[in-house]
């Protein structure tokens, strides 16, 4: 399966059509690293990046 990154929010998911975070359908395989995101509210990187969600984000979307 190949791993799609959402360009409008990172949220990183595997074989969707729409991403499972905030339903945009503008995916991306054009990505390159990720964070893990476990606990949204307590972590500065989920703050930086506007994470809501607990999952993996993508740092370098290429648009
Ligand atoms: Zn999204």
């Amino acid at each position: 399966m190949v791993e799609k990154a959402c360009k409008a929010c990172r949220f990183v998911s595997e074989g969707s059509e729409k991403c499972p975070n905030c339903s945009s359908d503008q995916l991306t395989e054009k990505w390159s690293n990720y964070v893990y995101v476990e606990d949204p509210a307590n972590s500065e990187i989920a703050k930086n990046i506007g994470a809501k969600a607990p999952g993996k984000y993508a740092l370098n979307i290429k648009s």
